[in-house]
């Protein structure tokens, strides 16, 4: 049996000290600070966390040029803790769930935010808004065998040399093991699944040029550069 297309390739992330993670799918927490759900017109106490999902491919490495999306004229940064799984599981008790991570990374959430405010104002999918090309740029990953746990320390965005977004860890309204416990009750999480855990307030536009630099204690910064759109 042929097969009739070139599989595409397996998108890898780089570890820290060496070696590759093969990334399989990408979910992220929205609304995960309380100042950021605020200044996002949302009331953060005692809402659950909420999903939502994108592509593998969406990943891009450190160093990356991100190309200004199709289709918008406000794309957004958004700062964020990413946790690499290692081990999968379902129904994961909050107890045990970290020892389902294999790791952590810096990551940005890049986000068509016009695009997002529409269908949420229209209660339509983020799909459009969220899943965009080259819009989930992904730092080292440290593994948490040589790291520990990733439970408090400073995060910060840097957009065209001015800190934009900073906060700590600690804000965090789930934190990690919540976040696993939570998301593995409505999916089996398995090996290679990143969870980008949310963005502190902040949040704004960039333009063609600008260097984004993604800071969390404990970890290797990530920096992208915005590109030009393309043809
Ligand atoms: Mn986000």
């Amino acid at each position: 049996m042929t097969i009739t297309l070139e599989p595409p390739a397996p998108v890898l992330a780089a570890v820290a000290g060496g070696g590759s993670f093969p990334i399989r799918r990408v979910f992220c927490v929205g609304r995960n600070y309380a100042a950021h759900a605020r200044e996002m017109g949302r009331d953060p106490d005692r809402e659950p966390p909420f999903f939502f999902t994108k592509w593998a491919e969406t990943v891009v490495p450190d160093g990356a040029i991100v190309p200004y999306p199709q289709a918008t004229t406000d794309f957004q940064y958004e700062a964020e803790l990413v946790v690499a799984i290692g081990k999968g599981g379902r129904n994961i008790p909050v107890e045990s769930a970290l020892d389902h991570v294999f790791g952590y990374a810096a990551g940005l959430d890049m986000t068509r935010r016009d695009l997002q405010l529409q269908a949420r104002a229209q209660g339509r999918p983020w799909d459009t808004g969220k899943n965009v090309e080259a819009s989930s740029p992904l730092g080292l990953i440290h593994p948490a065998a040589e790291i520990g746990h990733i439970s408090r320390g400073f995060i910060t965005l840097d957009c065209a040399g001015q800190v934009k977004q900073s906060a700590d860890i600690t804000d965090l309204i789930w934190p990690v093991a919540d976040v696993i416990a939570i998301l593995s009750g409505l999916y089996r999480l398995e090996p290679g699944d990143l969870i980008y855990t949310g963005t502190p307030a902040g949040v704004g536009p960039v333009v063609p040029g600008d260097k984004l630099i993604v800071e969390i204690e404990g970890l290797t910064a990530v920096t992208v550069t915005i590109g030009q759109p393309l043809e």
